[in-house]
């Protein structure tokens, strides 16, 4: 049975809300406040139909990096500390999710490989012609702690469906700490007894 719907917010959201409603024979109104769609968060992002940002931000290394962006001025993500009561639940909504950070991953992957399936079946059905390029993407790491970190969240990816392959490269890094250094020694034997050890290494993981 054909029903109406009304659906607020001309974003990548509200979008393809309504055009699945009105592919399924629905009569949909999208109301949007701006004069034209996708203004606002859609409106000129990276434009990444990936599936391999589906990590939850759900956990207290999150927190910490965000405790610590506050007193950065060309942090990545600006929190305004003005309290207002709706903020303050959202954190704490935030935080108490954390305990879900792994079951979430898992379930947002699962979820983010039919939303890259049902945008890509779209375009090709619209004929919508984007210059869309099926290459992956290259993750770069630059210390052992984010590359160890990213192998943790492939296997939840993995578990989820979604691969990502990882390999070994070299680049340059001045001030290698220590545990990077003894890191390098592990990851790269023919490394070991370099003399030219003056700043070595990364790794890449990409994924599609
Ligand atoms: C810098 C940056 C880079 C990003 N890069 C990527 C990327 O590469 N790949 C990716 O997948 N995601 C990326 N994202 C995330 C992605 O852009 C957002 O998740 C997505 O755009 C959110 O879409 P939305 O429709 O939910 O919200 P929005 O695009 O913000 O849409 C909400 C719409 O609702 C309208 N609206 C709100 N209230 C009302 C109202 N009361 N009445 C009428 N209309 C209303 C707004 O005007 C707006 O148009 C990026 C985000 C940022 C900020």
């Amino acid at each position: 049975m054909n029903k109406s719907f009304v659906v607020i917010g001309g974003g990548i959201t509200g979008v393809t809300t309504a055009y699945a409603l009105a592919q399924r024979g629905h009569s949909v109104t999208l109301i949007e406040r701006n004069r034209y769609a996708a203004m606002e968060t859609s409106f000129a992002n990276g434009g990444q139909l990936s599936a391999s940002n589906a990590e939850v931000w759900n956990c207290w290394a999150t927190v910490y990096k965000g405790m610590k962006w506050i007193f950065k001025k060309e942090a990545p993500l600006l929190v305004n500390m003005k309290p207002s009561w709706h903020k303050l639940s959202w954190f704490a909504e935030f935080i108490a999710s954390s305990p879900r950070y792994e079951s979430n991953t898992i379930a947002t992957a699962k979820l983010a490989i039919q939303a890259r399936d049902h945008l890509f079946a779209w375009a090709q059905q619209e004929n919508i012609d984007f210059d869309l390029k099926k290459e992956g993407i290259l993750h770069i790491y630059r210390d052992k702690a984010g590359f160890d970190h990213a192998a943790k969240v492939s296997t939840l990816l993995a578990a989820g469906g979604l691969t990502r392959r990882m390999s070994v490269f070299l680049m340059t890094k001045p001030n290698l700490s220590r545990a990077d250094s003894v890191w390098i020694d592990s990851a790269l034997p023919a490394l070991q007894n370099s003399t030219e050890k003056t700043g070595i290494s990364g790794r890449i993981a990409y994924g599609r």
